[in-house]
């Protein structure tokens, strides 16, 4: 359809009518949902003893996502899996989502279904319904905003300041990959130096995983209802700003071991074709959506029992010091040097497709 006879689709529907769309496409619900879209509120059956997990995600085009390195159905596959990340780094299990969106002149219905198709991939996998939001016109491109509710047993949250010195420091995964597919996504945009020496698989692997990140829910379900892990966080910012939240918030230091950060072999094979470092790339890069949590050693053993159930491999990358030591990073060569923040930051450079 051409643009404009596409977005008038959109004008035609309205506010309600699209509300209607979305209510008959993709809000159906199960047992616990009283009343899903469709009121003032929804209404939700508590779960008798659990307690709730509350979260919330802004996406904002130009920032977070550009819509000529991912389609809308990326888009909204993403937005799920940043609220999914955050939830499964608590060791809960996600239940409702609310999608609230602004949408500017030019997308039609359709982009704004694929958005959701998106959204509702990775939340069915996980049983979480939709059951509400807020639709609006913007003027400054689209926002995606994302709340999610999930439940834990009470008292088992991995929450960012229970680490301790001498706990060990693992991650789930591999990391730097999906920066790595963020600046191959934006080469092909920019017909910018790619990298042309990579095979195809490698390119795709990347891409997807910064298109198609996999929330690690199963892992954090195990760590905290075994008992396993003490503090955890999600990897949405880069490995050293996150890291440097459970610090700051447990009063503790941390050294890390760049020889042990988990890369897959496609993100190595990126690295060597731009002749970077690649544990840069696994320290600055944001997006992997890993889960980092810290282990005291007497629980290392259980760990590695578990790590066959997780769905994903469990890496140790160092330990958790004192406060004193300041966060450090152990080169190849065993000097040491201070892991400085390289992670993003809103408001301190300009923005990126971050
Ligand atoms: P209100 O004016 O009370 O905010 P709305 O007309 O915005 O009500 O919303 C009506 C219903 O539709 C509510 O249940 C709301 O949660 C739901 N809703 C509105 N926009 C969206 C959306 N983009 N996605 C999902 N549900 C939506
Ligand atoms: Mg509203």
């Amino acid at each position: 359809m051409p643009r404009t006879a596409a977005a008038s689709s959109l004008a035609r529907l309205g506010e309600f009518g699209l509300i209607r769309r979305l209510r008959a496409k993709f809000g159906r619900t199960g047992p616990s949902v009283i009343r899903g879209i469709g009121d003032d509120t929804a209404i939700i059956r508590p779960a008798p003893g659990r307690w709730w997990l509350l979260t919330t995600d802004l996406l904002a085009e130009g920032i977070h996502f550009a819509t000529d390195t991912a389609t809308y159905e990326d888009i909204g596959y993403r937005a799920a899996v940043a609220n999914l990340s955050d939830i499964a780094a608590m060791g809960g299990v996600p239940h409702y989502l609310l999608a609230s969106i602004a949408i500017p002149s030019g997308r039609s219905a359709a982009d704004i279904d694929r958005l959701y198709r998106g959204l509702m991939r990775a939340c069915r996998r996980h049983r979480v319904d939709l059951v509400g939001g807020d639709t609006s016109a913007s003027r400054h491109g689209l926002l995606v905003s994302i709340a999610l509710i999930g439940s834990v047993e009470p008292g088992r949250a991995l929450t960012r300041d229970a680490a301790r010195a001498g706990d060990a420091i693992y991650v789930t995964g591999t990391l730097g990959d999906a920066l790595a597919g963020l600046a191959l996504l934006s080469a092909q945009r920019t017909r910018g130096p790619g990298s042309r020496t990579l095979s195809a698989p490698h390119r795709r692997f990347l891409m997807a995983r910064h298109l198609r990140p996999t929330p690690r829910l199963l892992a954090g379900r195990l760590l905290a209802m075994r008992r396993v892990a003490t503090a955890a966080i999600d990897l949405s910012d880069g490995l050293s700003g996150d890291l440097a939240h459970i610090c700051e918030q447990s009063d503790v230091g941390a050294e890390i071991e760049a020889a042990a950060l988990p890369l897959s072999p496609a993100c190595r094979a990126y690295a060597a074709s731009r002749r970077m470092d690649p544990s840069r790339l696994a320290l600055t890069g944001g997006e992997d959506y890993e889960l980092l949590f810290t282990v005291p050693p007497r629980h290392e053993a259980t760990l590695r029992r578990l790590s066959g159930k997780a769905g994903c491999r469990f890496t140790r990358i160092g330990h958790i010091r004192s406060k004193a030591f300041g966060q450090r990073l152990r080169r190849p060569d065993g000097t040491l040097q201070r892991l400085a923040v390289t992670s993003y930051r809103h408001f301190e450079r300009p923005a990126s497709t971050h």
